[in-house]
């Protein structure tokens, strides 16, 4: 065992003797994206598309066209905009996707899911399903100190420049803070707990 190995949060020994929370929580960590790889590649190769392919057509379906680019795609999935034109071409290929030039700049490309696309991603974006029913049957305490440490961890690798900016409350223009509470200065609302948003359509990164 080098020195390196030693300090793994994937070994067992460093694991448990004495007992590291913080290890055990990102061994943890791992376990869980393994769980979301194995469902994406079940429902992909059933799809007969690869993953990525299939998280450009779920992406599609639920969010605005503007951040249907190969940019954002790139951005969004952390690989290489020749990786998302490849995945893009291949879906194009299969009447799934449809190019369609920016009016205001023709160099610029949204890409949009024709009807079977649609239906494809309807279908498909239900393979996290098995991951709700023990999410569902966590006492909502639990369940909400959960979210919140999620939401923690995000952003904190966000600010860390591991990941590229979270559409969440946290690291949006909009976001503030009121005695007691968090508050969206757009929405003008409260964000109470289950409030705080991981996915906003209005999210505008802040500059800060
Ligand atoms: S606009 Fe959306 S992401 Fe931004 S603070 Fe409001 S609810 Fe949160």
């Amino acid at each position: 065992m080098t020195a390196d190995s030693a300090d793994s949060p994937f070994d067992p020994h460093r694991q448990n003797h004495p007992p590291d929370l913080d290890h055990k929580i990102v061994a943890s960590l791992e376990r869980l994206s393994g769980v979301f790889r194995h469902l994406l590649w079940q429902e992909a190769t059933q799809s007969g598309l690869s993953p990525l392919q299939l998280q450009v057509v779920v992406f599609l379906r639920f969010h605005a066209s503007g951040q249907g680019t190969v940019s954002n795609l790139a951005r969004e999935y952390q690989v290489s905009r020749a990786t998302i034109s490849d995945a893009v071409k291949t879906l194009t290929q299969k009447a799934l996707v449809s190019r369609h030039a920016d009016p205001t700049d023709l160099r610029s490309h949204s890409l949009r899911l024709t009807p079977a696309g649609e239906q494809l991603a309807d279908q498909s974006s239900r393979f996290a399903a098995p991951l709700s029913p023990p999410v569902a049957g966590l006492p909502a305490r639990q369940k909400l100190g959960l979210y919140l440490s999620l939401l923690t961890l995000l952003h904190q690798l966000q600010q860390a420049g591991t990941i590229p900016v979270q559409r969440m409350c946290f690291s949006c223009r909009h976001y503030g803070r009121r005695p007691g509470q968090h508050f969206c200065h757009l929405l003008n609302i409260p964000l109470e707990g289950p409030q705080l948003r991981i996915d906003c359509p209005e999210h505008d990164a802040a500059l800060w």
